[in-house]
C-alpha cells in the first residue's frame, strides 16, 4: 500500500511539473496594429505587466515576415517568473 501511495505521489509530481513547463514555454502572442513604428514602444511599455506583478523584460526584436508582405516589428517580451510574451505590430499604412 505504501508503494502504490508513493507512486501516486510521484505521478503526480511529475504530472504537475509537465503542465507548469507547458505553460511556461508557450508564448503569448499578441498583436497590435499602429499607425507607425514611433507606436511600438508606447505600446510595449502598456504591455509589460506580467501576470505575476512584475514586469517584463525585453528579450529581443526584430522584423517578422509575413505572408501578405506587410510590415510588422515582434518584441519577445520575458520574465523572471518564466512567462513569455510575444508582441507582433503591424504598421498600418
Ligand atoms: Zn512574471
Amino acid at each position: 500500500v505504501l508503494f502504490a501511495l508513493a507512486f501516486f505521489v510521484v505521478l503526480a509530481i511529475l504530472g504537475a511539473r509537465a503542465i507548469a513547463r507547458k505553460r511556461r514555454e508557450r508564448p503569448a502572442l499578441a498583436e497590435f496594429t499602429v499607425a507607425g513604428f514611433a507606436d511600438v514602444d508606447r505600446q510595449v511599455s502598456g504591455q509589460r505587466r506580467c501576470a505575476c506583478g512584475r514586469r517584463f523584460d525585453v528579450d529581443g526584436e526584430g522584423p517578422r515576415k509575413s505572408k501578405d508582405g506587410s510590415e510588422r516589428w515582434g518584441v519577445n517580451l520575458v520574465c523572471v517568473c518564466g512567462r513569455r510574451r510575444t508582441l507582433l505590430f503591424v504598421v498600418a499604412n
